[in-house]
């Protein structure tokens, strides 16, 4: 896998929304830079965890892809191709090919409409089956490989629980035959029993029709279980990206350590070994955000250099940082 050429590249993709101000003349003023020049990429069947805080541009980012929120700068390419500024009709073999599941699936299913229909909608936009017949087939059919009964295919939204929900929302996106799951914390809203027989139906999915993840979440126990590599996103920028094993056994970045402190890991030596280090302080908004790195005001290892540069994400081999003491 790690030489497979990647599904997904991002490369320095920012989101910038501008600030207007002035009743009569209105003028921009500033920018919020939810996302500030983020790259990554992710390779055919493997899961890329994106995480931090609340606010730190990752929803941004999965909508980005998308292409359902404009990109400012930067560049989507998908499969080889640079899909930033297709047009509607170029961008509709690709769309096919990467899927949305919400947090909330609920508000992302159409109440009116059986799941029979809600599966198949999908398919008639993109032209998928021939029949109606065909498609309520298709559509029991994807219900029973989300581990529900195809028989509930006649019900309606509003009878099934949030994680039923939630299965029904990953059988409307396999519906596409997808390569390419982008998922916006998509436990984050059930019950932790549920919580898990979901991160279970994501694994055998992905085993099953070789599904890549962009597995965006806030939950650092779901994201380690899920991923293979992940990212550590701050203030609209990566500021740490690694293997899974390598960043929660030795997070390099002062906010990847911080944010992975509250995380226990199983092997008592690897806990005892690893960094603990704590922040205090509220997240600076993305509006004007502090100057050199992000997150020198709330660096307990800031130095004078910290304010004034930038730090690069540097490649280091196992991990890629951006911190000037590391
Ligand atoms: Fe902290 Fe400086 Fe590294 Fe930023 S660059 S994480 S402020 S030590």
């Amino acid at each position: 896998m790690p030489h497979d050429p990647p599904l997904l590249s991002v490369e320095g993709l920012k989101v910038h929304f501008p600030v207007h101000a002035g009743v009569i003349r209105r003028r921009q003023v500033g920018a919020v830079k939810a996302v500030d020049g983020v790259s990554f990429t992710v390779r055919p069947g493997e899961t890329l965890g994106l995480v931090g805080e609340s606010g730190c541009g990752k929803s941004t980012t999965g909508l980005a892809v998308l292409r359902m929120q404009a990109a400012s700068a930067g560049r989507i390419v998908f499969d080889g191709t640079d899909i930033t500024h297709s047009s509607r009709a170029a961008l509709r073999p690709f769309r096919r090919r990467m899927q949305m599941i919400y947090q909330d699936p609920f508000g992302a299913l159409d109440p009116r409409m059986t799941v029979a229909d809600i599966i198949a909608e999908p398919m008639i936009v993109h032209n998928i089956g021939t029949s109606r017949a065909e498609r309520r087939d298709r559509a029991q059919d994807l219900l029973a490989m989300v581990g529900l009964r195809p028989d509930m295919a006649t019900r309606y939204v509003h009878e099934f629980s949030g994680g039923q929900r939630q299965r029904i929302g990953i059988a409307r996106a396999l519906s596409m035959q997808p390569d390419l799951l982008i998922c916006d914390e998509p436990v984050s809203a059930l019950d932790v029993s549920i919580q898990a027989q979901i991160v279970n139906l994501f694994e055998s999915l992905q085993d099953r029709f070789g599904l890549a993840y962009l597995f965006i979440a806030h939950d650092l126990a779901v994201v380690r279980h899920m991923s293979d590599r992940i990212a550590v996103m701050y203030l609209g920028k990566i500021v740490e990206i690694a293997g899974r094993d390598a960043l929660y056994a030795r997070p390099l970045h002062p906010y990847s350590q911080a944010l992975l402190a509250s995380i226990a890991i199983p092997d008592p030596e690897l806990e005892a070994s690893r960094p603990q280090i704590s922040v205090t302080g509220e997240v600076p908004g993305a509006l004007n955000p502090p100057s050199g790195c992000r997150f020198h005001p709330r660096c307990p290892r800031a130095a004078a250099v910290c304010a004034r540069e930038e730090p690069v994400l540097r490649d280091l081999g196992e991990q890629a940082v951006a911190c000037h003491l590391v």
